[in-house]
């Protein structure tokens, strides 16, 4: 096993700020922080900067489809369109059939017991770190930098944020993963939309989005598949098919 993280931004990319408080430097603290802790339970940890430099997104991608990482770890703060208005943590992922779902949770679980609130996983199929990315991989939205008790709780339990994410990585294990051929859930998705073009796949997730559906696009065979949702339960898919096509839109159900 063996991962790469990422601290988010660098150089003349700061991130989101916060008066003097760059996330790029809460970014970097923070990743040193949660691979020294991999190294010392054995997990060998490769990084994308261990300095203040700038990256673009697509050379930080680059860097880790060059290494042989099991999965690829973004270290982010976050911020809020009105400055102060969020708090908690989040976690993204590619889409809900991620591979690192289940740590994503898990990682979410563990910083909620040091005091963030666990705002949940969502998919961000448009960022660059999590679509252009061949291994599995997540970002950590760990507090937001624009909201002063989650930077005392960054600041306060410092530690225990690293901890409770290596934690979470030590305890989940990409090689069973793999190797293990465990028969997956299936789970029930509501289809929107099938494209070539990403731009038209990207348009309607955007649209749906925007209209609190929660969207996102899986790819196969060259098409995009813009759909709504994954579900355990038949009937909660239905229940969503039933939302979408009162808002005028044709759907269909799929695994
Ligand atoms: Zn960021």
């Amino acid at each position: 096993m063996k991962v790469i993280l990422d601290a988010g931004h660098g150089g003349f990319d700061f991130g989101a700020t916060n008066k003097d408080r760059k996330e790029k430097n809460d970014n970097l603290a923070l990743t040193l922080a949660v691979g020294e802790r991999l190294e010392q339970a054995g997990i060998p940890v490769e990084y994308t900067r261990t300095q203040d430099i700038y990256q673009s997104p697509y050379e930080k991608a680059d860097i880790a489809n060059a290494s042989d990482a099991d999965y690829f770890i973004s270290i982010h703060r976050n911020a809020a369109d009105e400055p102060g208005t969020g708090s908690g943590v989040e976690t993204l992922v590619f889409d809900e059939t991620s591979d690192l779902m289940a740590l994503a949770e898990a990682i979410n679980q563990n910083l909620e017991q040091v005091g963030y609130e666990n705002l949940g996983v969502f998919p961000r199929p448009d960022l660059v770190v999590l679509n252009k990315i061949k291994m599995p991989s997540l970002l950590i939205e760990a507090g937001f930098i624009d909201n002063d008790k989650d930077n005392e709780i960054f600041e306060r339990n410092f530690n225990e944020i690293a901890s409770a994410i290596a934690d979470a990585i030590i305890q989940s294990n990409p090689m069973a993963m793999a190797t293990v051929h465990a028969p997956k859930p299936v789970l029930y998705r509501v289809n929107v939309g099938v494209f070539r073009n990403e731009a038209y796949a990207y348009d309607l997730w955007r649209e749906l989005i925007i209209k609190g559906y929660p969207a996102f696009i899986y790819r196969k065979d060259g098409y995009h598949f813009v759909q709504v949702g994954a579900y355990h339960d038949l009937k909660d898919a239905t229940n969503m098919e039933n939302r979408l096509r009162q808002a005028g839109y044709s759907t269909y159900i799929t695994t």
